[in-house]
């Protein structure tokens, strides 16, 4: 059985993504350092997977430790690379908290497992593209200045992967995979996004309102160049987004696949804030207390992917829509409530 490690697979989209690889087969090694989890979420992979995952709590930016997980565990065929901060906000407050953990983690793990043949998958983002000149946005258009360290992170990181397989000295193969916005949670409502604080996305903060933990939500901005007013995003369930990763394995599993490559994860649609609200309400039949107010800074207007390369390359496309991401991310909210962890 192929042994994939995991990092931050205790996190959300790592979380769903060791409940995906178990389904096709593979054995992940998740590795941790519990700076954005909470350790029972591997107690809620037990109860999915009806065994615990192997998993080794560990800091990516400490090199001796890496080399140890390297003893630990020398016989790894894949790596998925989720381990990093993402807060944007945070990143512009402390930038060198991000470039320092975000790089030393990456480049430790490279380093690490440099003259294994290994293929590895890195969690890149859209915001790469920033406000892309023309939608829906291919994995050909221009990078654009990132708009934050966090978003500076991703781009680097893409760099150095493509640097480190042009070099040709190590035996690794390279997926980037640029998510669009990764929302809902896992069908058995066990697992899902736990944010820290106020949540920064959308959908948290629309689960936390309509559960009481937040008095109300405020669309920031219903005046942009979109059919509504309110700003469009690409929102693709955590669960099919696991299942790019899996797709990813099994491409550079081929001979036939070489070096490194990049594709969108998204579902190829916008769909508008005030949509979202809709489908939230609809999907769970609960009223949304919302107000619109100003836009927010450093919001882009509107971006979806297009996922052309990844359905015809990476062989992979969605299958879950809106209204179930809105009512997997209820369910969640639900029974956090009703199970601290
Ligand atoms: P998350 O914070 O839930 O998961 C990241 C995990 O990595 C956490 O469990 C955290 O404890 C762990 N971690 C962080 N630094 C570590 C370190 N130095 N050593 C070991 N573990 C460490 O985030 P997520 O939403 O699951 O995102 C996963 C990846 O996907 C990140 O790289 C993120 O930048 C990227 N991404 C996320 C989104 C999103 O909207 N969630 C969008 C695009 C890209």
């Amino acid at each position: 059985m192929a042994k994939i490690l995991v990092t931050g697979g205790l996190g959300f989209i790592g979380s769903h993504t060791v409940v995906e690889l178990i389904n096709a087969g593979y054995e992940p090694v998740i590795v941790d350092d519990l700076s954005n989890s909470n350790v029972k979420i591997l107690d809620q992979l037990t109860k999915i997977l009806g065994r615990k995952p192997i998993f080794h709590q560990l800091d990516l930016c400490d090199e001796a430790g890496v080399k140890q997980l390297l003893s630990a565990e020398p016989d790894i065929d894949g790596i998925i690379h989720f381990a990093a901060f993402k807060a944007v906000g945070e990143s512009v407050e402390f930038p060198l908290k991000y470039y320092r953990n975000n790089f030393y983690s990456l480049i430790n793990l490279l380093n690490t497992y440099y003259s294994k043949p290994v293929n590895f998958v890195f969690s890149s983002s859209c915001t790469v593209y920033g406000q892309p000149d023309q939608l829906p946005v291919t994995e050909n258009a221009s990078v654009k200045p990132a708009e934050s360290p966090y978003g500076n992170t991703k781009q680097i990181a893409e760099e150095i992967l493509k640097d480190m397989i042009a070099s040709g000295g190590s035996r690794y193969k390279v997926i980037a995979l640029r998510y669009f916005n990764p929302v809902g949670a896992h069908e058995s409502a066990l697992i899902g996004e736990l944010p820290v604080g106020v949540p920064q996305n959308l959908v948290p903060f629309v689960t936390q309102t309509a559960i009481g933990k937040r008095e109300k939500i405020t669309v920031f901005g219903n005046d942009y160049h979109t059919p509504d007013g309110s700003c469009i995003r690409d929102y693709i369930h955590v669960v099919d987004l696991a299942k790019a990763h899996v797709a990813a394995l099994k491409l550079m599993e081929q001979e036939s696949f070489t070096g490194y490559d990049v594709f969108n994860i998204g579902t190829g649609k916008g769909t508008s804030v005030l949509e979202i609200i809709d489908a939230f309400e609809r999907s769970t039949g609960e009223k949304l207390n919302f107000v619109i107010g100003p836009r927010r800074p450093g919001d882009v207007e509107q971006v979806w992917g297009d996922v052309t390369k990844s359905t015809n390359v990476l062989g992979w496309k969605t299958e879950l829509d809106i209204d179930t991401m809105m009512a997997s991310a209820w369910a969640w909210e639900k029974y956090i409530a009703n199970n601290p962890l």
